[in-house]
């Protein structure tokens, strides 16, 4: 009996600052984006709470973030065109940085290790430096490691943990 090979797990992260037309906030526009992400060849295994978090850099908006797990037999190239084609159908306007996105989706990690060509670098370089990313994905992913630091997503989500104030005063330090 030969034994079936895992599929390969993939952690989407997905995040939105713009109403959709029709689909709405944009909590409502995740909610459709990780219906469309799941086809024959993506199985979604968990998904985060969405969470709204801060607006980065210059633009206003609120963001609604969260994260997907899905099994999936595609190659890391062939999962990004599947991402790209449904940013595109959700309207992204292209060169954007900073600006209002309806939908933008990113390939965060994937069991395979790591991915580095001109397209697509695997881990996603941005993880460590964006809470609005850690905590979702702790909350579906906390013991995954990182390949490159070593470390799992809990530890790198701990240092976005404020320290609580302490009443050094009452210690007399
Ligand atoms: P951005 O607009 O900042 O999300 O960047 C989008 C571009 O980054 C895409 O066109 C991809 O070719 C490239 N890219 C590189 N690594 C990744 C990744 N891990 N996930 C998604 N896009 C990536």
């Amino acid at each position: 009996m030969t034994q079936a090979m895992p599929l390969p797990l993939y952690a989407i992260g997905l995040g939105s600052n713009r109403r959709h037309a029709r689909f709405g906030d944009p909590r409502r526009v995740l909610l459709r984006a990780i219906a469309a992400i799941e086809s024959e060849a993506v199985e979604a295994v968990d998904a985060s709470p969405i969470i709204a978090s801060a607006p980065l850099g210059p633009s206003r908006r609120r963001y609604a973030n969260a994260v997907l797990l899905v099994a999936s037999s595609l190659s890391p190239p062939e999962m990004l065109a599947h991402l790209k084609a449904i940013e595109a159908e959700f309207g992204r306007r292209m060169g954007q940085r900073w600006g209002a996105r309806t939908l933008d989706l990113d390939i965060l990690l994937w069991s395979g290790g790591t991915w580095a060509d001109d397209m697509l670098t695997i881990p996603h370089p941005e993880i460590e430096r964006r809470n609005f990313v850690l905590a979702p994905l702790a909350t579906i992913a906390a013991n995954w490691r990182h390949p490159v630091s070593g470390l799992t997503i809990r530890q790198l989500g701990a240092k976005f943990v404020r320290p609580k104030p302490v009443d050094r005063g009452a210690a007399g330090l």
